[in-house]
């Protein structure tokens, strides 16, 4: 047996290192043109909308939820299964995260539960694309429009997926998508804000450089959440890789959907595109000391796995709530994510499924 398959790789070549070293060597390393040049390009991505580099998938989160004019007293209504990062957002602009349950086959927002959570305070909905499935947006979309309510995607696992032909970040007011070492691409650290409306994208610029557009005339009070070109520079590189490397992703997911018969594969809606940010199987009925043992097995034949996530957001210390969602409590159960990155080799892929399988 050779070493321990990782559940997670970045993948950094020749190319990033010596496109840093051409920042390093410009003497020009903060913001500058080759942001002004990432932005352009990841435009691409989401049907040229406006979009707006920051310094990680979280200040793309709150800085959207502010631009958006999300304010204390207001309710946002997210998913409990997700990265705790969606709703310290929410909590960061100083509005309440609502709680809501997901639908268990693909991991994201259940549409019922969030037309039932909405109320007089609901300002938004942040449906999240977890593991790079599309969340339901067919159905929101309409909820939003019906209740007069915007949508704020967390698209941060989801780079390139899509929804009967549309690209995911294109169906909310705005979007957030993460550039960190473990996504499907990255830029060292960074984050990058989406919205098809001029007037958004200039606050969201404002609001991430103290709130100015010439030099100390600040506008309005902004944050520094600016991106350095250095990893600008970075996530230009792996942009154009990513196409390449989601296809790996998706043959690599279409090999263990075949051959894994010992665990509940992931399903993928109609009309879905999914970009396997995580290849997330459920052991079904397990409890959570069964899954763990299972992933022990797993680590024992060496295939690394990662559980994505343990506790529902919402019974973390630092949310503390007592709520009713049976089934991201049964997903926190159940849910093992297995390696499904590009740099996997036909034979750690057949080494997975002997594992999982035995
Ligand atoms: C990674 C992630 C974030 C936060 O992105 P960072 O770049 O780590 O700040 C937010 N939401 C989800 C669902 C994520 O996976």
């Amino acid at each position: 047996m050779t070493g321990m398959i990782p559940a997670a790789k970045p993948l950094i070549g020749e190319e990033e290192r010596e496109a840093v070293d051409r920042v390093l060597r410009s003497g020009m390393i903060a913001q500058g043109p080759e942001v002004a040049a990432f932005e352009e390009e990841f435009s691409q991505l989401v049907g040229g909308r406006h979009c707006v580099a920051v310094n990680s998938g979280t200040s793309a989160l709150h800085l959207a939820l502010i631009a958006m004019g999300v304010k204390p007293g207001d309710e946002v209504i997210v998913p409990s299964f997700t990265f705790a990062a969606t709703a310290n957002a929410v909590k960061l602009a100083g509005a309440e995260p609502v709680f809501v349950d997901i639908e268990l086959d693909h991991f994201c927002i259940d549409p019922a539960a969030v037309e039932a959570a909405i109320t007089p305070r609901t300002a938004a909905i942040m449906p999240v694309h977890l593991y790079g499935h599309p969340a339901a947006m067919d159905k929101l979309v309409p909820i939003a429009e019906k209740h007069g309510l915007a949508i704020i995607e967390d698209a941060c696992q989801a780079h390139a997926a899509s929804l009967n032909g549309q690209p995911v970040g294109t169906f909310g007011l705005t979007a957030a998508f993460s550039l960190y070492p473990t996504k499907n691409m990255t830029s060292g650290e960074g984050g990058m804000i989406v919205t098809p409306d001029a007037q958004l994208a200039r606050t969201l610029r404002l609001l991430r450089n103290q709130g100015m557009e010439k030099r100390y005339h600040n506008e309005i009070v902004g944050f520094n959440t600016r991106m350095t070109d250095i990893h600008a520079a970075i996530g230009r590189v792996q942009l154009k890789k990513l196409a390449g490397w989601t296809e790996q992703r998706q043959r690599n997911a279409r090999f263990l959907d075949e051959h894994i018969k010992a665990a509940v594969v992931p399903p993928v809606a109609p009309g879905a595109v999914h970009v396997y940010h995580q290849y997330t199987i459920r052991v079904e009925g397990a409890s959570a000391a069964d899954r763990d043992a299972f992933a022990q097995k797993l680590a024992d034949r060496g295939v690394g796995s990662g559980v994505y996530y343990p506790v529902p957001v919402h019974k973390l210390p630092s949310f503390g709530l007592e709520l009713d969602l049976p089934q991201t409590e049964k997903a926190c159960r159940e849910v093992l994510s297995l390696p499904v990155h590009p740099a996997l080799t036909q034979e750690d892929l057949e080494r997975v499924v002997e594992a999982v399988n035995a």
